[in-house]
């Protein structure tokens, strides 16, 4: 796009990033990967996303609410498919008639999916999560054995078939972290516990990207990668170099330049004062757009300001002044630039912020910059 008679920012999305990602990934991990494509493909385009992902070699599509699956079944997508997260209530009917694996917690669940696959007129494919430590959502483990017994119960009665049965990290970024060995531990046992009582489910699945990667015992029947099939590190620090490739770029063009002088202060708050003479240029996207005001934010006697970057003419530029809702600052030092340059913000490339650099200026995991990033832009896929 032009960026003139449109909105004033695209986010390009690699689609052949994409599909090299998961390549990688399948061809580490030997075993069927689950592509996690919720939040809009951690905003990369919930559809666009599947697709690249499943012609990349993922053999499974996950997405965390029913909604979002109803959806990528409407765009025609018609492989397996999972989701996780429901509410009381929710009407379970339609993706138990699509075909589409929903996950169940409690013995309430299985009685709606029961209902559901009865008015359906179709059996259930259900997977059971087992809460194993992260205390979000799964079947607590004193509850393990009556789920099992039910689950068994609505398999013989030919209500659903138990096609998985999984559970999910909580600190699986810090590989040293004792907490996933106790997880992998309670996750055998549930497999055990299942298996007592007479269950087989197909698929059994525990590790996100960074289990996937860093933890080979933890691969199980499946592993379900998100962050790392948009090419960002699942775990900073720890990841060795798997010739992964930063999916997204979000690109904009300077709107203005200007010079400053020694004492001059920068946007809302005056939070930047220019102690030299230098030149700004305006980027014409802010908080309204998904960039977060954290990207500056001023330090104090003795501490730097701590500030996200940009690429301008492949240099790194130091945002000054606040985040505005639809506007910041960069600090351009004088060199020679001018309104009408092309601006990125991060993306992928030697001189290029990377998303996870992003992160780490606002506190932040790449995950928020990406699913947040959008407001009035476009999207284009290459
Ligand atoms: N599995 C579940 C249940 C998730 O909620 C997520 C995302 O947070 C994932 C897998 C994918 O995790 P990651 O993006 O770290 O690979």
């Amino acid at each position: 796009a032009d960026l003139v008679d449109g909105p004033l920012a695209e986010i390009v999305v690699d689609l052949a990033a994409i599909r090299n990602n998961v390549r990688v990934l399948r061809g580490l991990v030997g075993v069927p990967l689950i592509a996690v494509v919720k939040a809009d493909g951690y905003g990369h385009g919930m559809v666009e996303a599947a697709h690249a992902a499943r012609e990349g070699g993922a053999e499974w599509i996950a997405v965390a609410t029913v909604d979002e699956a109803l959806r990528l079944r409407a765009a025609g997508y018609g492989g397996p498919l999972l989701c996780w997260l429901m509410l009381p209530g929710t009407n379970l009917e339609r993706p138990v008639a699509e075909g589409i694996d929903v996950t169940a917690y409690t013995g309430a669940e299985l009685d709606a999916i029961a209902a559901a696959a009865e008015a359906a007129g179709r059996r259930a494919r259900v997977q059971l999560k087992v809460d194993t430590g992260l205390n979000r959502g799964g079947a607590p483990r004193a509850t393990w054995a009556d789920l099992f017994a039910r689950a068994r119960e609505g398999e013989r009665d030919g209500s659903w078939k138990v096609t998985g049965l999984w559970s999910h990290f909580a600190c699986s970024d810090e590989p040293a972290h004792p907490a996933n060995d106790r997880q992998e531990q309670a996750f055998r046992a549930a497999v055990a516990l299942a298996e007592d009582g007479g269950l087989r489910p197909e698929l059994l699945h525990l590790a996100n990207s960074a289990g996937a990667v860093l933890r080979p015992s933890s691969r199980f029947d499946a592993v379900r990668c998100g962050i790392s099939i948009y090419g960002l590190d699942p775990a900073p620090g720890s990841t060795p170099d798997l010739g992964l490739v930063p999916a997204m770029t979000v690109r904009t063009r300077l709107g203005l330049v200007k010079d400053l002088v020694p004492g001059d202060g920068v946007s809302y708050g005056h939070r930047w004062v220019a102690d030299r003479p230098t030149t700004v240029g305006l980027v014409p996207l802010g908080y309204g757009d998904g960039v977060p005001r954290h990207a500056f934010r001023p330090g104090g006697p003795g501490n730097p300001d701590n500030t996200a970057e940009v690429a301008v003419g492949g240099k790194r530029r130091p945002i000054r002044g606040s985040v505005c809702m639809d506007q910041f600052m960069v600090d351009l030092g004088g060199d020679p630039a001018a309104a009408g340059d092309e601006v990125v913000l991060f993306g992928a490339g030697p001189d290029v912020p990377t998303a996870q650099d992003w992160a780490e200026a606002c506190g932040t995991i790449s995950y928020e910059i990406v699913t947040r990033i959008g407001g009035r832009m476009t999207r284009t896929y290459v």
